[in-house]
């Protein structure tokens, strides 16, 4: 099925699944076989040696995991995935299938905090320098890059405070340099943004998070050309971080209501930015929706929906006033995750940012009083609702 005309939502069901069906199932098989048997030798050969087609060892391949890897390639429009146990694992094997002693990254101070402790512990170690630049300060990161760049990361929306990257502008940047175009498009999804179209080379994403959608699995998976991708599996398959077969059945199951969990998504978080920026007990909120978002011009050029993910700052810049809102709020978890059906809130001093310092965070224009809000399906009305009460315990 691969048809660029189709959309997301039939995309998100069908893509993918026709030729894992077994025995007239209409559900993909969740195949537990560790390997696959050939009394052929010639025929186990051919397939060892990738001459054809055919699975050896689920540490390599699985058939329920390339069901898993399918769908989501032709979400972003690919000519190939390849998959790992989380997010964390597919961008660690991305990174260190390509980066050898010497060469040089550009990347933002924003990355997810994994990322960013790759960047700032783990490359460095294999002699790899790292440039982090200022978020949105295209200029600065087009600099860099021009001095010479191996490989360029970008994330965008980024976490806590939803900046916005044009990256259309900064992947010609990096082809111009013959750099490697990386993207994490898991705060947008395949739905809102399709970064290989705007110039990447490589989208990946946490499946955990919005592709699964319901909080009950991990995984990871990066989409690209076939020479790349098949790099990246290499390395993945020797790393051993592979995605068992169970959790991509459950990847799997979550992704088909993608398009619709997240058009529901976008809907109810641009109504809840609107709704917290204009009540007297919030000092600002951060959503690309809104006009007033300091990357609003380019999200509304990049993206078809402005996303699931807001933040906002309390005017009473405390984090027990952080902890009163929480508290009082019915529908949501405080829990750190994000891109599910329900809704979950945090400070980012608990979860992305934890190992910073209160003064560390002030300066990453973190105050104490933001919360990071990833909306859910519920019904919009009882969001509002269980946010106006819970901050109507605030002073
Ligand atoms: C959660 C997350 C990751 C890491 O994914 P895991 O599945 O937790 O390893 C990477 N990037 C972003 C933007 C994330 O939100």
């Amino acid at each position: 099925m691969k048809n660029k005309s189709i959309g997301k939502g039939t995309c998100s069901v069908w893509a993918g699944e026709e030729k894992s069906l077994m025995q007239n199932a209409t559900q993909v098989p969740v195949v537990h076989s560790v390997s696959f048997g050939y009394k052929d030798v010639l025929q186990w050969q051919q397939v060892a040696l990738g001459e054809q087609k055919g699975h050896i060892y689920s540490r390599n391949t699985n058939p329920t995991v390339d069901v898993f890897e399918n769908k989501i390639c032709q979400l972003e429009n690919a000519e190939k995935a390849t998959s790992a146990s989380t997010g964390m694992g597919i961008i660690h094997s991305t990174l260190f299938s390509f980066l050898v002693p010497g060469q040089r990254v550009v990347s933002v101070k924003d990355t997810y905090g994994g990322t960013n402790k790759i960047f700032t512990e783990f490359l460095p170690r294999i002699n790899v320098e790292v440039i982090l630049c200022n978020t949105t300060d295209h200029e600065a990161i087009e600099a860099e890059v021009a001095k010479g760049c191996d490989l360029l990361y970008l994330e965008t929306p980024t976490n806590p405070t939803i900046k916005i990257i044009d990256l259309d502008r900064l992947a010609r940047a990096g082809k111009k340099v013959g750099a490697i175009v990386v993207v994490d498009n898991t705060f947008a999804t395949p739905v809102n943004q399709q970064p290989l179209a705007l110039g990447a080379d490589l989208v990946l994403h946490s499946a955990t998070k919005f592709l699964g959608g319901h909080a009950d699995a991990m995984g990871g998976v990066v989409c690209g050309n076939k020479e790349l991708i098949d790099q990246i599996y290499h390395y993945r398959e020797i790393n051993g971080a592979t995605l068992d077969p169970m959790s991509a059945y459950l990847l799997l199951r979550g992704m088909k209501t993608l398009a619709l969990r997240v058009e529901r998504q976008n809907q109810s978080a641009l109504e809840i930015a609107k709704y917290l920026n204009s009540h007297p007990k919030i000092e600002k909120v951060f959503y690309p929706g809104l006009e007033s978002h300091e990357g609003h011009q380019i999200a509304k050029k990049q993206m078809t929906g402005f996303g699931g993910m807001l933040s906002f700052i309390l005017k009473e810049n405390t984090f027990e006033a952080v902890g009163t809102v929480l508290a009082n709020l019915k529908f949501a978890h405080s829990a750190a995750n994000l891109g599910s059906v329900e809704t979950i809130v945090g400070p980012p001093a608990t979860t992305s940012h934890v190992e910073c310092s209160k003064a560390e965070r002030e300066a990453m224009g973190i105050p104490e009083s933001l919360i990071r809000y990833s909306t859910g399906i519920e019904d919009i009305k009882d969001l509002v609702d269980d946010l106006g009460n819970a901050l109507s315990k605030l002073k």
